[in-house]
């Protein structure tokens, strides 16, 4: 058994694999059916949760994947390997592990970042009875971002407007006006939507039911697509209160974006506000896992060949097949290496918020 085998090429696969693991460790299976959409095979949506550890546990580590849809490779690989691998046979008596399996199910099967609609679930947590907020910055590149056509004149000229924008602005504001979440586009990326999903009202009333009355509660949310190369850069997420525990947790290599020390641009709307609203008695202690893969203009590029694929292009063309190639690419590095790093840091840092909530 090599690492490699943890990893999976589908959706569909990876889920029987997690099921499979489950089954083995004698673990039941909460399985949330999506039933508004369906994957790229037909085949059902589901969102699985597994529990290890006592019901009333006073400490949660939740470990969750695919948020972001396609980038799900990478978290579900690692979930599957410590399952298999006998990770959290001897947990403290008042400690519980939640392994929330494809949070974002249609986007892991269709290998999109967004949800079934066009939604990046990462932006979606948010209270949406108060006014949405504008994004002059994005609204100034959309048209851009989505040209009429892929391989033809609207596409060159919206490649030489971006090219123009990143030379005299900088990569890192042409990288905040695209990724920072907007309200405003529905056809457009890093859109949040402008209710709350499947995924928000499935996430909260799995959270509801795991961790009401917990006290201390960390997640690992898994990630992939910034960064360098395989490296698994800790991303603090939710309030600043937790940024110290988190520092004396993870050694001190916990980054924060509205710091400026992240790769990720600032953003609201992150899933972790949701978890920690559904755990209101807890500390929380929220963390990222970002794991490169490719440069990032080759990211934002496929996520926006993606996006123009699902409004003007054709999944099924050669062109659409290449897409798709391009955007698994730019979120799975298929590869012995990359499978190797993402299992070590991964395991490493779990075992380091298992010590953390011990000493909580
Ligand atoms: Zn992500």
């Amino acid at each position: 058994m090599t690492i490699s085998d943890f990893f999976s090429a589908t959706y569909q696969e990876a889920r029987t694999k997690f099921i499979n693991a489950c089954e083995k460790r004698s673990l039941t299976v909460q399985s949330h059916l999506n039933d508004r959409a369906k994957g790229a095979m037909g085949e059902d949506l589901y969102m699985d949760v597994a529990r290890i550890g006592p019901k009333n546990a006073k400490n949660i580590l939740i470990i969750s994947s695919a948020t972001h849809g396609g980038e799900g490779f990478c978290g579900s690989g690692l979930q599957v390997g410590m399952l298999r691998e006998n990770f959290f046979i001897d947990l403290p008596n008042d400690t519980a592990i939640l392994l929330i399996h494809a949070i974002n199910p249609y986007g892991f099967s269709h290998i999109r970042r967004v949800n079934e609609d066009n939604i990046d679930l990462n932006r979606n947590f948010r209270d949406f009875s108060k006014e949405l907020p504008d994004n002059p910055a994005y609204r100034e590149v959309h048209d851009w971002i989505v040209p009429k056509d892929w391989n033809g004149p609207a596409h060159a000229e919206a490649d030489k407007a971006i090219e123009n924008y990143i030379n005299e602005r900088g990569m890192p504001t042409y990288q905040a006006a695209v990724t920072r979440g907007q309200h405003i586009k529905n056809d457009g990326i890093f859109y949040g939507g402008i209710e709350a999903s499947w995924t928000n009202l499935t996430l909260r009333k799995v959270i509801k039911e795991h961790a009401s009355e917990t006290l201390n509660l960390a997640t690992l949310d898994i990630h992939t697509g910034l960064g360098p190369y395989g490296y698994g850069e800790l991303i603090y997420v939710g309030n600043d209160a937790g940024i110290p525990r988190a520092m004396e947790w993870y050694d001190g290599e916990v980054t924060s974006p509205a710091a400026g020390t992240s790769s990720s641009a600032v953003v609201e709307g992150t899933i972790d506000g949701g978890i920690c609203e559904m755990a209101p008695k807890a500390t929380h202690t929220c963390v990222a896992i970002e794991y490169g893969t490719v440069p990032l203009r080759d990211v934002l590029q496929s996520l926006r060949a993606d996006n123009w694929l699902y409004i003007h292009g054709d999944v099924k063309s050669e062109l659409g097949q290449q897409i798709k190639k391009d955007v698994r690419n730019a979120f799975y590095c298929d590869a012995d290496d990359w499978k190797q790093m993402i299992w070590d840091r991964g395991t490493s840092v779990t075992l380091k918020a298992l010590k953390g909530l011990s000493e909580a």
